[in-house]
């Protein structure tokens, strides 16, 4: 018998051969999906619990390829300057302690969850704190608290260097030390084979903040940096993930094109040369590609091109500071409008092509697609459903991939299963007191800006002018 049979509903399975049931059914059974099919046709299997669709769709939870574990706790700061990063990073090394990361992790995996996302990637920090692991220990457990499916990534950091960090003790008290690029190398092996293995949806990656050819390091120091990076990836099997730009490409496959693999993803990937994408056609790494980020206005990552040739793409909120949330839907749309107005063709990007870039195409950069990213039996069940009886949804009788795709957010979301278990329904949240994380990130963010000092980076004394 079943334990969870979800029916009279549309299952929009984003398998290979693109099902679509309108009139379906999906069963659980433990953690993973035992049966889909039409009840036109089909005779019901017996269930434990059943839960009426109504009509409503379910798809696969979506996958959001990247973020950065920190960034809940600093949204909007310093948003009217040119140094957010600065001010953030200053908050993860000298002003955060372990109850900062673990409710960081609760809450943006509350954020992420509760618009339909049920796998997460975090880049711990704005680019890796590394000079200890208890951070990205912390975020995960924090994170995992809310049945989401977390993949921490922790690297080697960005300059400015040195940078100094603290670690605080239970009492408030801290040590202070100075911090130098070499103990990533530890930290990110260390963290790798410390942190994976203790929770079944926790997973801790290889995630330098850029790969390639980093301008403030020699040729000889970026290839032994991106060759060390590579081999804890391999060593601990896990994937790398990064932020990548014009010319990392080029020098990757230069020097170490072995790197250019499946398991390789590259966010932002923008002013990348034609000679890059030439290359990225014919190796198969994966662009992550956020269309609300500074970077793509700034860069462009020309996504509907990559295509053409072949490369992989997925789609990333890169949630959620200073100024964009961990709503996936926001950025399908985004990805879609922008990509048509740059090519100046509205047939680009239909809405299928672009549901599976959240969903199968990031889980294969993940090395996860044989578990999630589609609705198909034996894989895990992964499963969201959409309240598409309002009126933003409605008529909601044909094209249900054009109508999500394009009018659905993430508030729309109205219940979410991860390994069989149900995470979130009627917009509440089952494993987690949602209201008591609320207040303590409320207190937490309050502390923060009053040991920080920097009244400033939340005042804005031109808030209404037309420029700082
Ligand atoms: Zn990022």
């Amino acid at each position: 018998m079943l334990d969870l049979l979800l029916k009279n509903g549309i299952i929009i399975t984003v398998d290979p051969e693109h099902h679509i049931y309108e009139h379906g059914y999906l069963g659980i059974e433990k953690d993973k999906i035992a049966c889909i099919g039409s009840m036109d046709t089909d005779v019901l299997p017996e269930a434990k619990k059943v839960i009426d669709l109504e009509g409503k769709p379910v798809l696969p939870g979506l996958v959001d390829g990247h973020g950065h574990a920190g960034h809940g706790m600093t949204k909007t700061i310093a948003e009217h300057t040119n140094d957010w990063e600065t001010v953030a990073e200053s908050i993860y090394y000298l002003y955060s302690d372990e109850e900062f990361w673990y409710v960081e992790g609760a809450l943006s995996a509350m954020e992420r969850l509760k618009f339909g996302v049920t796998s997460a990637v975090s880049m711990v920090g704005n680019t890796p704190r590394i000079d200890r692991i208890w951070p990205i220990r912390s975020h995960m457990e924090g994170s995992l608290s809310t049945g989401i499916r977390q993949y921490s990534g922790i690297g080697t950091a960005n300059d400015p260097w040195p940078k100094r960090a603290r670690t605080y003790f239970k009492d408030g008290s801290y040590e202070e030390y100075e911090v130098t690029p070499e103990e990533a190398f530890r930290t990110t092996e260390e963290a790798v084979r410390e942190l994976n293995g203790i929770h079944p949806r926790g997973t801790c990656i290889v995630a330098p903040g850029r790969m390639g050819k980093r301008p403030w390091c020699s040729d000889e120091e970026n290839i032994r940096h991106n060759q060390e990076m590579y081999r804890i990836a391999r060593t601990y099997h896990q994937p790398i993930h990064t932020h990548a730009y014009g010319g990392d490409v080029k020098f990757l496959y230069e020097h170490t094109p072995e790197i250019l693999d499946y398991h390789l993803s590259l966010t932002h990937s923008t002013r990348y040369s034609e000679e890059e994408l030439d290359i990225l056609s014919r190796v198969n790494a994966y662009v992550f590609h956020g269309p609300t980020t500074h970077a793509h206005i700034i860069g462009r990552c020309p996504v509907y091109r990559m295509l053409e040739k072949g490369v992989h793409v997925a789609v990333i909120t890169d949630g959620s500071a200073p100024d964009r949330s961990f709503d996936l839907w926001r950025d399908m749309k985004n990805v879609q409008i922008s990509q048509r107005t740059l090519e100046r063709d509205y047939g680009v990007l239909p809405c299928g092509k672009v549901l599976e870039m959240v969903t199968i195409e990031p889980a294969k950069a993940l090395g996860i697609d044989h578990l999630v990213g589609s609705l198909e039996v034996g894989k895990k069940a992964d499963i969201i459903r959409v309240n598409t009886w309002q009126p933003h949804l409605t008529p909601f009788v044909k094209m249900s991939v054009q109508r999500l795709v394009q009018y659905a957010m993430g508030e729309d979301v109205d219940l979410v299963i991860v390994d069989g278990e149900i995470m979130m329904e009627g917009r509440t949240l089952t494993k987690v007191d949602e209201k008591s994380i609320l207040i303590r990130a409320n207190e937490i963010f309050e502390k923060v800006i009053e040991e920080t000092g920097r009244k400033d980076i939340l005042e804005n004394p031109r808030l209404y002018d037309i420029k700082q």
